[in-house]
């Protein structure tokens, strides 16, 4: 095998030209010969993170590369490799702040950490954005059944739900499907209903939780159960799996209709209700919840860039969302993505892998409970060229590529046909799907918007509950998606 660092060194020193030190990793295996195309044969460029024996960045006979673009993936792919960075300093930021919730103290700290942390890492301007945000708080608050039996229930309340005001005791009626509230009609007048809606198992051959069309409980069913007279709502926890975990999650009460308490409760919860409901019981339950609303409080998006060498005012957004629910610690959703953005930017900059335009980091904040991080972001930059924005906001698990949401048939193509340098990483995925909540406001003005997709089979198992906790990740995961995005990130800002 021949290892070719000159090839590598020249590359970094051009980059280098704007004042980055001596690369720390040079690896090994850049293919031989890679003037105009992906080497073929094995190199010793050796396993990836997933030991799936095809581990080459040159993957697919049919793809055609720049050298450049080889390199960068062979570079950042062996830098990637071992380190367990990202998941030492996500489980710090974790372990010292815990779940960040608009509002609170803790989502304030973290954003000062994070700061802090990407100036030590050398991105001296790194620096907070301010972004008024909604401030809801949950307060107390449980469930208990009276009647038949006497039994407390695990409860939590939906984000922005308003509270009971004191005690709410009523029959419980319950529905499968949310769509099935307007078919009951007034016969749930007066009742407590749960919408027992089941989400799908995992669908492996789509990749796909069904998270889309069972939400719709949790973010509608409130209102439609109002609209009929309901006094309160209850949902079954939008998850596919459950160790008696409830989750929380945004509702959404439509304009002009009565505003009624709404809180998850878990799948065991659920299916003892409506066991009850089911035998012909009258089942009665008191709810006692203290949410409410306070006025909008002070936070702020982070922002630090690695300047473009050639386009500086041009930008390629790399990201996440820093504030969380107010249960667990936000490890998988999102402190993951915030992260892989942090990591993503000192890789490239560790490297001397300066593009052409610059990679900015955008922590926002707010994505939760209003998205006003995205919004104040685009407020703020929405006019400046932007070349890209990558979101990372599906969790850590395995990386396995990208989703792109484009309308420019000629641009997908033209990313998509990356895939074969992602290989390397796992992560050779890279096909139309979707951006991101808090780049949305980019796509919509018709920015490139990526998101990063590590295998998502198991987030929905802790998203917004108790159990998003860091040791849920496992930290070749998350340092090989922090790589995916330095990635993308730098051909989308190196290429012409
Ligand atoms: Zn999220």
């Amino acid at each position: 095998m021949i290892r070719s660092f000159s090839r590598l060194s020249v590359l970094v020193a051009l980059a280098c030209s704007v004042g980055c030190g001596p690369p720390k990793d040079v690896p090994p295996g850049i293919p031989p010969g890679a003037g105009s195309q992906v080497a073929h044969e094995d190199d010793d460029f050796e396993d990836d993170f997933e030991d799936d024996g095809e581990s080459d960045v040159a993957a697919s006979p049919a793809a055609v590369q720049p050298a450049w673009m080889v390199q960068a993936a062979a570079t950042i792919t062996a830098h990637a490799k071992g380190k367990t960075r990202a998941w030492d300093r996500l489980a710090t930021m974790t372990d010292r702040f815990g779940h960040r919730l608009s509002g609170s103290k803790s989502l304030e700290r973290a954003i000062d950490w994070a700061v802090q942390r990407l100036v030590q890492d050398g991105f001296a301007d790194a620096h907070r954005e301010k972004v008024m945000v909604p401030h809801w708080v949950r307060g107390n608050e449980s469930l208990r059944v009276t009647a038949p039996v006497s039994r407390e229930l695990t409860l939590l309340g939906l984000g922005m739900s308003v509270g009971t005001r004191g005690a709410l005791s009523g029959e419980v009626a319950v529905v499968d499907h949310v769509d099935d509230i307007a078919k009951r009609g007034k016969e749930l007048a007066g009742k407590i209903v749960l919408i027992n809606q089941k989400m799908p198992k995992y669908d492996h051959e789509h990749r796909d939780a069904a998270y889309g069309p069972t939400v719709q409980a949790r973010t509608r069913g409130a209102s439609e159960a109002a609209k009929v007279g309901a006094k309160a709502v209850l949902v079954r926890s939008v998850s596919a799996v459950s160790y008696n975990t409830p989750h929380t999650g945004s509702l959404s009460y439509e304009d002009g209709v009565a505003k009624i308490p709404a809180a998850a409760v878990t799948h065991e919860g659920a299916e003892f209700l409506a066991r009850w409901v089911a035998r012909g019981e009258a089942v009665r339950v008191t709810l006692k919840m203290g949410a409410k609303m306070l006025p909008d409080a002070v936070s702020g998006n982070v922002i630090a860039e690695l300047k473009g060498r050639e386009k500086p005012q041009e930008v390629v957004v790399i990201g996440g969302h820093i504030d969380s629910w107010d249960v667990g610690d936000g490890a998988s959703d999102d402190g993951a993505g915030c992260i892989m953005a942090m990591e993503a930017l000192l890789m490239l900059k560790e490297l001397g892998m300066v593009p052409r335009r610059t990679i900015r980091v955008v922590l926002f904040t707010n994505e939760e409970n209003g998205l006003r991080g995205a919004k104040a972001y685009f407020e703020a930059h929405g006019a400046e060229v932007h070349a890209g924005a990558i979101e990372a906001d599906s969790g850590a698990g395995r990386a396995t590529g990208v989703g792109i949401k484009t309308d420019d048939a000629a641009r997908l193509a033209e990313v998509t046909a990356w895939a074969p340098l992602f290989k390397g990483l796992g992560a050779d995925d890279i096909a139309a799907g979707w951006g991101g909540a808090d780049i949305s406001p980019l796509t919509k003005a018709g920015v490139l918007s990526m998101s990063v997709r590590p295998d998502a089979s198991h987030y929905f198992d802790l998203h917004h509950s108790p159990a998003d906790t860091v040791d849920k990740i496992d930290p070749a995961h998350l340092q090989s998606n922090a790589a995916v995005m330095a990635l993308m990130a730098y051909l989308i800002a190196e290429a012409e």
